[in-house]
């Protein structure tokens, strides 16, 4: 069965890009937790985090860089770090992605983060993180 990240790493499906280098990619999340709330992959297929030795490895890089780049551009105060690894964890593609998720001192705490954002302008946030 076709792989929706596969088709995003291809090209074949559009995704809001914010960063990627040779190993990965990082695009915004199409349903944001919250402002910024972005997925890094790595760009061959992997299920999820218990899948392949080196993946984590791979994507640390790209991981670490969308991070920052998160935090200098949109002015959060935190980062949560999120992945699920298999159905029952919640994920619902398989192809592993780490969430990276930015919080802001406004709105804090564990118990808001999962509470979808339904007004957040994807194409204003992409627009902060461009250069
Ligand atoms: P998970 O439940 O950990 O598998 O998360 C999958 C995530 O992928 C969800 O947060 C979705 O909103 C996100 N998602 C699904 N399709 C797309 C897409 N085409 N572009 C960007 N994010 C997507």
């Amino acid at each position: 069965m076709a792989c929706l990240f596969c088709s995003i790493v291809a090209g074949d499906i559009p995704a809001r890009r914010i960063y990627e280098d040779d190993k990965a990619i990082a695009f915004l999340d199409i349903n944001p937790w919250k402002r910024g709330h972005t997925l890094v992959i790595p760009r061959r297929h992997v299920d999820d985090l218990l899948s392949a030795d080196e993946a984590l490895t791979e994507i640390a890089p790209a991981v670490t860089a969308t991070a920052r780049l998160l935090t200098e551009r949109l002015g959060a105060d935190g980062m949560n770090l999120l992945s699920n690894a298999g159905a029952v964890a919640g994920q619902e593609v398989f192809h592993l992605h780490l969430h990276l998720v930015p919080r802001y001192a406004d709105d804090p705490g564990m118990r808001a983060l999962f509470d979808r954002d339904t007004t957040i302008d994807l194409d204003e946030v992409q627009a902060a993180l461009s250069s």
